[in-house]
């Protein structure tokens, strides 16, 4: 069965659907076998939360979306599972951002890296950054480190959507206000990130481009305060108590 012979009725539409470009990608080069054990670790998460985007989730994509409107130098980072599962989603957040779009990997090669690169390009993207390879993040493994020096390493504001916990730490020692998406608020990198948000990135990423076209016309100082609401422990604390306090009923897609 293919993603489009998936019938949209199917009460596990969406779940199939993202299994079925999660497969795709991994044929096509894209994402890396390690990408489909996360996306079996995220789905797992998923059906706990309801697969649903909780109100503090919300809050925080809020919350992230006047952050890169404030940031001065804002990135993207994408991973072999971001785009596969939402590339045109990621294009646009970071056109309504005007974030610079970098390909990150965790288990990397040039090959891939320019892959995934194409794969963006095929959905909109102009300019992507990750094949220069000439910047780094201390702290790490060499082949762990490697960044573009005019992305990720001079950013002020990352998003890392589903980033490995060592690199989340990394990034935030090198002092950058991070944005990361992830399932599992019990995970390292979103325990460290300035803003988490406990969501599916398919829903997370085109969320948060939603919010910044909603706040676009603020001053800095209501930016500012949409930052300043926000309680990186009370999201995580209402993630978890959703997935402990779950009903543990099979979500539907109604
Ligand atoms: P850490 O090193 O931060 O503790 P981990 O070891 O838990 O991370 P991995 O094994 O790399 O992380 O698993 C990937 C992570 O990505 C999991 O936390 C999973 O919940 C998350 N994840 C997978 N797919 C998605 C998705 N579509 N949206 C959001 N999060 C996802």
């Amino acid at each position: 069965m293919t993603e489009t012979e998936v019938p949209e009725d199917h009460p596990r539409y969406a779940s199939l659907v993202t299994r079925h470009r999660i497969e795709a990608g991994v044929e096509t080069g894209i994402t890396s076998k390690q990408g489909l054990i996360a996306q079996g670790r995220g789905e797992a998460f998923d059906y706990l939360l309801g697969e649903r985007t909780l109100p503090s989730a919300d809050r925080a994509a809020r919350a992230a979306a006047a952050t890169l409107l404030a940031a001065d130098r804002p990135v993207v980072s994408v991973n072999g599972n971001v785009a596969a599962l939402a590339p045109a989603e990621t294009v646009n957040l970071a056109d309504a951002v005007d974030a610079d779009l970098e390909v990150n990997l965790f288990n990397h090669t040039d090959e891939r890296v320019r892959r995934i690169a194409d794969h963006l390009r095929e959905h909109g993207a102009d300019e992507v950054k990750g094949l220069a390879g000439d910047g780094e993040i201390p702290g790490l493994e060499h082949a762990r480190g490697v960044v573009d020096a005019d992305g990720i390493e001079a950013a002020d504001v990352v998003v890392v959507p589903l980033e490995d916990g060592d690199r989340a730490a990394a990034l935030d020692a090198m002092g950058k206000t991070e944005i990361v998406i992830d399932l599992n608020p019990g995970s390292r990198s979103p325990q460290t990130a300035d803003v988490p948000i406990i969501d599916n990135l398919i829903r997370a990423v085109p969320n948060i481009a939603a919010h910044a076209r909603d706040l676009a016309g603020a001053s800095p100082e209501e930016l500012r305060a949409v930052v300043d609401a926000f309680d990186a422990d009370e999201a995580l604390g209402a993630a978890e108590a959703a997935i402990r306090g779950g009903s543990f009923a099979t979500p539907d897609n109604s």
